[in-house]
């Protein structure tokens, strides 16, 4: 097949090529948008990523270019019109999993830092400052964190709590039962609020989870409570955080992503002015850890998302049944 792959990065590149068997890849640095998809003319297949935009509009030009799949390469497929996308008959494929530990960890790696401040601690050393003034800590021994969606990454970030000892509460539309056997107790979102010293969302988005917290959520939530978000930006009302940040009722805020993040992660945008006032308000804080969007970036994912990848695009081409076609 021959694949138009779109907001492609070095590491993109090179883990696609490693395995891309007969397929033949053309790599775009440019996103695939409304501005963009004239470039597909002569390809059988797109492969994107989160911040793609493959709205009706953009669908109805793949079509128009002979486009037959859309491999997405990532779990997430919030940015495909799947509606317009089936109309066109041009099939959707997505890699559901990819090392969940990957997230899971840098949501621990947010919580850490965040909480023993080694960011901070870094720098200062490096100016000669042996200081230990405001770099405060809580042990995690025994907090209760409560846990939003118990899929596969919510499932590995409550392994990886088990072993710090803490108490999971966990609230899901569906109870995994492997997490009940590990200890961790279900209960509803409201009781998750008010009793969890860090909350951590790992559920999709989707119309019924855009701004599952939001100005209503953070008045049921404990004062100085600790918010992870490595799912998707716009599960946080942002302009609500912000405001609970300066009542301090979040205490401490970790995102590795942002409901705006689309023209602003993944870019080099150190010699530029940033135009959103919002992501520059919440970088004032210092109780704020924002990255972007690397949860997923470690070798080994990278090397399943590539393999999951050539292998949706193999079954496309034989016609075989692909067990990762998302559907409406
Ligand atoms: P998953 O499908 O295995 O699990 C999602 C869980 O959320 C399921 O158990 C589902 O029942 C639950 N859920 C759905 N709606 C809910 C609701 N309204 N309230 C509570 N729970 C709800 O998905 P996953 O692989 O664990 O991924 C979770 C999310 O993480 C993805 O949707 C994606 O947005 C995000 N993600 C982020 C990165 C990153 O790099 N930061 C990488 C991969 C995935």
């Amino acid at each position: 097949m021959k694949i138009a792959v779109f907001s492609t990065h070095s590491y993109d590149r090179e883990y696609l090529l490693e395995v891309a068997g007969h397929h033949q890849f053309v790599f775009f640095e440019v996103q695939l948008n409304i501005d963009t998809v004239n470039l597909t003319q002569g390809f059988d297949a797109v492969c994107v990523f989160v911040n793609d935009h493959v709205g009706a509009n953009v669908i109805e030009q793949l079509k128009k270019n002979g486009i037959k799949a859309i491999a997405l390469r990532c779990a997430g497929f919030n940015n495909v019109d799947l509606q317009a996308a089936k109309n066109a008959n041009i099939v959707v494929v997505r890699v559901p999993a990819y090392s969940p530990e990957a997230v899971a960890e840098h949501a621990m790696a947010l919580i850490l830092t965040l909480n023993r401040k080694t960011h901070k601690a870094y720098n200062r050393i490096r100016e000669n400052n042996f200081s230990l003034e405001r770099l405060t800590g809580f042990n995690l021994y025994q907090k209760t964190v409560g846990v939003v969606g118990t899929g596969l990454i919510g499932s590995a970030f409550c392994r990886i709590l088990k072993g710090f000892g803490c108490h999971i509460i966990a609230y899901d539309l569906i109870e995994n039962p492997e997490m009940k056997t590990l200890g961790v107790q279900y209960v509803s979102m409201d009781d998750l609020l008010a009793q969890s010293d860090i909350i951590s969302l790992h559920c999709p988005l989707s119309p019924a989870t855009q701004h599952l917290i939001d100005a209503k959520s953070f008045a049921k939530m404990k004062d100085g409570v600790m918010l992870i978000n490595t799912s998707r930006g716009a599960l946080i009302n942002t302009k609500d955080a912000i405001s609970a940040l300066k009542r301090k009722k979040i205490g401490y805020l970790g995102i590795d992503v942002y409901e705006q993040e689309e023209n602003l992660f993944y870019k080099d945008l150190s010699e530029n002015i940033i135009p959103d006032d919002t992501i520059a308000r919440l970088m004032s804080f210092p109780n704020v850890m924002m990255t972007s969007h690397q949860g997923f970036f470690t070798k080994e994912a990278l090397s399943q998302i590539a393999s999951i990848t050539i292998g949706n695009l193999d079954d496309i081409e034989q016609n075989r049944p692909c067990p990762n076609v998302v559907n409406v």
